[in-house]
């Protein structure tokens, strides 16, 4: 009989317990919000969707070999000293390649901030931008490079094209030597 009571009372006094609890709450600052009308700013730190700034970015590919996921594809070809179009990096510094191919597969990406620390110029920076949902996945590959397809072409053309000026003047110069060698 006296253990029944004792429940009782158990389950009484818990019960007032839970509600001071939660009474304790009810002017308490709320702690959510109404998202997406309200927003919270996020510290600058955070880890959300990657941009690339070109002007720092010489294809070097530490990004792409630092990510475990291998969602980053680097292509580049170096820069040819006939061509016309000349570049310069951020420093003032001229560029040395042309990064003909830069994409991120943010459907694959886990956010871990690997490629921004393997990156020697600070190109490749998280941001804190976080609404970018696709209904198609295939919109989540992001295209960052600023040469279209035709010009990347052309810069592989060009620089093939000096370096087979460069072999022809080198085997010209080799046989004129070997030429004065025999006389
Ligand atoms: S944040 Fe991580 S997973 Fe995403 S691209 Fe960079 S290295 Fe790859
Ligand atoms: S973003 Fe940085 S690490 Fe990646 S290719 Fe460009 S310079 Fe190299």
């Amino acid at each position: 009989m006296f253990e029944y009571f004792k429940n009782i009372w158990s389950g009484f006094t818990t019960a007032l317990h839970g509600m001071a609890i939660t009474s304790s709450h009810i002017f308490a600052k709320s702690v959510t919000i109404q998202y997406p009308d309200e927003k919270l700013t996020l510290p600058s730190n955070a880890r959300n969707r990657l941009q690339l700034e070109m002007s720092r970015c010489n294809a070097c590919n530490s990004c792409a070999v630092a990510c475990p996921v291998n969602c980053i594809t680097v292509e580049g070809t170096r820069v040819s000293p006939d061509d016309p179009q000349q570049d310069v990096h951020w420093d003032g510094k001229p560029r040395k390649m042309w990064v003909t191919r830069y994409e991120i597969d943010f459907a694959k990406c886990c956010f871990c901030g690997l490629c921004q620390s393997a990156c020697p110029t600070d190109a490749i920076k998280h941001t804190v931008e976080y609404e970018y949902s696709e209904y198609d996945r295939n919109k989540l590959l992001y295209k960052f490079q600023t040469l279209s397809p035709a010009e990347a072409e052309e810069k592989k053309r060009l620089l093939a094209e000096f370096r087979a000026k460069e072999k022809e003047k080198e085997c010209s110069s080799t046989a004129g030597k070997a030429h004065e060698a025999k006389e």
